[in-house]
């Protein structure tokens, strides 16, 4: 029913007019959703970097922090946003994914988060984020010294194993691990590369929503048995380059560590989600239509947005959120009295 709603809606160019406004969903027993970067490495104005906000209940949190997620929060939700997340996951630690948690660890406590900021993520997320608090013990040292609270300028990261690893007031997240370790592109062969990368799940309240993190797609892939039954299923995908010039081959290169519309058409009708997401876009000036029409799947899905707005309840609500302006600042915040 989605499906025809949102695909018609997108034809006839209403898609905005489903807007809800921002503050209705959170405190009701839904998933709410903001995507604020929807795009991957290359820049775009349209589509910043991969980064999601996830708020259920009291909880607040990001997945994935990409180029721009700061100013996506901000233009979400304003001062009161961006000092009170204090948790992010990370589905791995390429810099499309990683590069502005400094951002929003550092800004958010300037701006007068007084709590340390948590970060969760694969093999390798610790010694990130200890990197991160020595390139800028300077910043902070001299931020200390003239007056900011000291509270909140902790880092604190943890490793994940699989399996649940945060159960708190209804929500629980699992992690699990996905494919997109390189390999021989001719053999399938893994090339030996440490670490690991991630997808999540999120429960909350009898609703549910999958991330895949970024994956090439597989007949064993984690992401067709931890996506069974769950409500929204969000999902990366890279459309193929045409032809064969060397553009072309350099592009599709990086096909084997991410899922085309045919895969990632084939996961969803192996899980069957309410309703299907593209989000991490490649590359990210492909259009909604232009996606939608290389994906053969015949269930609810639709392409995400930066600042669209899911609600994920007994209904999923589509929306749009930004543009809000009007969130004040005051000096009083920031230095203790
Ligand atoms: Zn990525
Ligand atoms: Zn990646």
């Amino acid at each position: 029913m989605l499906n025809i709603r949102v695909r018609l809606a997108i034809t006839f160019g209403v898609f905005w007019a489903m807007a809800i406004n921002y503050s209705l969903a959170a405190t009701e027993d839904v998933i709410k959703l903001t995507f604020l970067g929807t795009g991957a490495p290359r820049p775009s104005l349209d589509r910043y970097g991969p980064s999601i906000l996830v708020e259920a209940g009291s909880h607040r949190l990001l997945v994935d922090a990409g180029p721009g997620m700061r100013e996506r929060l901000f233009q979400a939700g304003g001062f009161e946003l961006l000092t009170d997340i204090d948790m992010i996951i990370l589905t791995h630690l390429h810099f499309d994914h990683t590069i502005s948690v400094p951002g929003l660890w550092l800004s958010g406590w300037l701006y007068g988060r007084k709590v340390p900021m948590r970060v969760y993520g694969p093999e390798g997320t610790s010694d990130m984020m200890e990197n991160f608090q020595s390139a800028y013990a300077w910043d902070i040292r001299y931020r200390e010294i003239v007056g900011v609270h000291e509270e909140g300028s902790e880092l604190i990261a943890q490793d994940l194993e699989s399996g649940i690893f945060y159960e708190s007031d209804g929500l629980s997240i699992t992690a699990f691990p996905v494919e997109h370790m390189p390999i021989d592109v001719q053999s399938g062969e893994l090339l030996g590369l440490e670490g690991d990368t991630l997808g999540f799940r999120i429960d909350y309240q009898g609703h549910s929503v999958l991330f895949s993190g970024d994956t090439r797609s597989t007949e064993s892939s984690n992401i067709i048995g931890f996506g069974n039954d769950v409500d929204v299923l969000i999902h990366e995908v890279q459309v193929p380059a045409p032809g064969d010039s060397p553009e072309a081959r350099l592009a599709n290169v990086s096909l084997s560590v991410h899922s085309t519309p045919d895969q990632v058409a084939e996961i969803f009708r192996q899980t069957r989600p309410r309703l299907g997401v593209y989000s991490h876009i490649i590359p990210p000036e492909l259009t909604s239509e232009e996606i939608l029409s290389a994906t053969d799947y015949d269930g609810d899905m639709l392409v995400a947005e930066d600042l669209m707005t899911l609600s994920i309840g007994d209904e999923i609500r589509v929306g749009v959120t930004g543009g809000s302006g009007t969130n004040i600042f005051t000096e009083s915040d920031v230095v203790d009295q």
